[in-house]
C-alpha cells in the first residue's frame, strides 16, 4: 500500500447555492467508483451542514476556521462550529486569504491547531509569490512559510500540506512539472528533516489551475500527493476526471 493516500479537495471559494450542491452526487458517485482515494469538497460555511447531506463518502470542509472556539469575532466561524456543521476538514492560511485578510504565519499556525484540536484535518496552504519566484527566492519563502504556519503536534494523517504557487491560482498558468518537483521535494525534505518519519506521512497537495488537461503531469510528479482545487472543482465535469486520475495514481 502506498506511504499516503491520494486526496483531492475543492475549494468552492466564494461560488455556490443549494441548486448547486446537486453537482455532489456525481462527484460522490465518481469517488466510490474509482476507489482509494480521499475526495472533499470545501463549499462556503452556509452549505457545509447541506452539502453533508448530499455527499456520499466526500469529505465535506471548510476554507477557513478561528483560531478560538467562541467569542466576540463578528463574522468568523469556529472550528467546532464547523465539526457540528458536519464538516471535518479545514483550509487554513489560503493564499486569497493570505493576502485580502492579511493573515500572518502565525495566525495560520493558531487555526491549524485549532482545527486540528477539534478534530478536523487541517490543509496549511504555502507557496510564494510571482516576484520571489522571479527573484529565485521561491524555496526560502516557502520554507519560511512552512516553519512559521505548521503547529507542533497533529495526529497521523490529520495534517496536509498544500503547495500552491501565488501566481498559478485562478490564472491559468500551472507550473511546470520541474518547478512542481523542485518545491515538493523541498517540502519533502524540509518536513522529514523536522518531523523525521511523521515527516514522512504528511500528504502534499499541488494547488493552481489544475484541470483535466493537466493532472496527469502534475500526478506524475513525485511527492505529489493529490491537489487542492479551485476553479474545476465547481462541476462535476471539471473536477471528477481530477478524481479519477488521482485513482490511476
Ligand atoms: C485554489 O483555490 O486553491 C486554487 C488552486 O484555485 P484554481 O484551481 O482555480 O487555480
Amino acid at each position: 500500500m502506498a506511504l499516503r493516500r491520494k486526496l483531492v479537495v475543492g475549494n468552492w471559494k466564494m461560488n455556490g447555492s443549494l441548486a448547486q450542491l446537486a453537482e455532489l452526487t456525481p462527484i460522490a458517485e465518481a469517488a466510490r467508483e474509482a476507489g482509494g482515494v480521499d475526495v472533499a469538497i470545501c463549499p462556503p460555511f452556509t452549505l457545509i451542514a447541506a452539502a453533508g447531506t448530499r455527499s456520499g463518502g466526500v469529505i465535506t470542509g471548510a476554507q477557513d476556521c478561528h483560531a478560538e472556539p467562541s467569542g466576540a469575532f463578528t463574522g468568523s466561524v469556529s472550528a467546532p462550529m464547523i465539526k457540528e456543521a458536519g464538516g471535518r476538514l479545514a483550509i487554513v492560511g489560503h493564499s486569497e486569504r493570505r493576502a485580502f485578510q492579511h493573515e500572518s504565519d502565525e495566525e495560520v499556525r493558531a487555526k491549524a491547531a485549532a482545527a486540528l484540536g477539534h478534530g478536523l484535518i487541517a490543509i496549511v496552504c504555502v507557496g510564494e509569490s510571482d516576484e520571489q519566484r522571479r527573484a529565485g527566492r521561491h524555496l526560502e519563502a516557502v520554507d519560511a512559510m512552512l516553519l512559521g504556519s505548521l503547529p507542533d503536534e497533529w495526529e497521523e494523517g490529520e495534517l496536509v500540506v498544500a503547495y500552491e504557487p501565488i501566481w498559478a491560482i485562478g490564472t491559468g498558468k500551472v507550473a511546470t512539472p520541474a518547478d512542481i518537483t523542485e518545491m515538493h521535494e523541498a517540502i519533502r525534505a524540509a518536513l522529514v528533516g523536522r518531523h523525521g518519519d511523521k515527516g514522512d506521512r504528511i500528504r502534499i497537495l499541488y494547488g493552481g489551475s489544475v484541470k483535466a488537461d493537466n493532472v496527469a503531469e502534475i500526478f506524475a510528479c513525485p511527492e505529489v500527493d493529490g491537489a487542492l482545487v479551485g476553479g474545476a472543482s465547481l462541476t462535476a465535469d471539471g473536477f471528477i476526471p481530477i478524481i479519477e486520475a488521482a485513482a490511476r495514481g
